[in-house]
């Protein structure tokens, strides 16, 4: 048994409801490709019975199936690193487990590789998801576009498809917080992308909370721009350059006027906003040195329950580590 050309990566965190009808989908759309493919199922550590089910769908379709069980959650885009180092084909494609990507939009993007792109990425048509959700991925699209050199125009839809030599140079990456998007595209030579269908999460609720979705940026920025800690350098020198005016200004009143004592409400309202502003500054390096922190302990980025596979030569054989 040689490789087959596709691989599909699908992380999977808590979504027993779902998995059914993924299934359902998922196999009559890849059948219908007519190429060899596999599909690597990682379960991210979930806490319902995703896992059994996983081990059932194995059961049942062994030859194209292979289930990745994290020991613990290590979050979408460890889990889709984890299925990267085990994937074998010649194309990858990462899809969300949910059904808000069609499972029947992947013929689309295969076919881009075959063309010679070597990462192609999606734009969500009508996506259906909330309009916070809308207008808060909008705007941190438009920041990454403005603070880092990564062109896409909807970085959020992971339904996206890799030639196998962009895969091989993200396995040679060691970051423990990144953005697989973002990644890949920093290695892309020809990159494209293609419009998808999108569609209401099928069964269950996003995986992402506020604050998961705010850590996940910041793992964007971080990742792939130091702009935020250089317009805090430039805001520091500005504001000392007023400060020096505001002195020489100040000067020029008590020479001119005497002694004053108002405004004593502007004065605080100014402190505020400076105290405000280092604050922030302070955090923001903080979100690095803690990234910088995380990297050089080089603890496992994810730890590997047991795997799921078929073996070459024999029959079904499960690899528990
Ligand atoms: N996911 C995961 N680990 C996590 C969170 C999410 O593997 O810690 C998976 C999840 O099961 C789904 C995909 O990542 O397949 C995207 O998650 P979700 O649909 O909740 O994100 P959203 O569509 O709300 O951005
Ligand atoms: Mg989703």
């Amino acid at each position: 048994m040689g490789n087959p050309e596709l691989s599909v990566i699908i992380p999977v965190y808590n979504e027993e409801a779902g998995l059914p009808a993924l299934f359902d989908r998922l196999y009559p759309a890849l059948d219908a490709l007519n190429t060899g493919y596999e599909i690597i199922f990682i379960d991210d550590g979930s806490r319902d019975r995703s896992a059994a089910v996983l081990r059932g769908q194995f059961e049942q379709r062994p030859d194209v199936t292979r289930v990745i069980l994290l020991a613990s959650n290590a979050g979408q885009h460890m889990a889709i690193m984890a299925g990267f180092e085990h994937s074998r084909g010649d194309i990858i494609v990462t899809l969300d487990a949910d059904l808000q990507n069609p499972p029947e939009e992947i013929g689309k993007l295969v076919e881009k590789v075959r063309e010679g792109h070597d990462c192609v990425g999606s734009i969500r048509q009508q996506r259906q998801d909330s309009a916070f959700r809308r207008h808060a991925s909008k705007a941190m699209n438009g920041l990454r576009e403005r603070i880092t050199h990564i062109k896409m125009t909807d970085q959020g839809c992971m339904l996206r498809a890799y030639s196998r030599d962009i895969v091989e140079a993200i396995n040679s990456c060691k970051e423990v917080s990144t953005f697989i998007p973002a990644l890949a595209y920093s290695f892309a030579q020809r990159p494209a992308e293609v419009e998808v269908a999108h569609e209401e999460r099928h069964a269950g609720e996003s995986k992402y909370s506020l604050y998961a979705l705010i850590r996940l940026n910041f793992d964007l920025m971080t990742s792939f721009s130091l702009v935020p800690l250089q317009f805090f350098s430039m805001l520091g020198i500005s504001i000392s350059m007023l400060s020096a005016l505001f002195v020489v200004f100040l000067f020029i009143r008590r020479l001119t006027y005497g002694p004053e004592a108002e405004g004593v409400f502007t004065l605080f309202g100014i402190a505020f906003f400076l105290i405000g502003l280092t604050l922030f500054g302070v955090g923001l390096l903080g979100e690095y040195i803690g990234r910088i922190y995380q990297q050089v302990r080089h603890r496992p980025r994810y730890r590997i329950g047991a795997i799921l596979e078929k073996q070459a030569t024999e029959d079904t054989k499960v690899t528990e580590i």
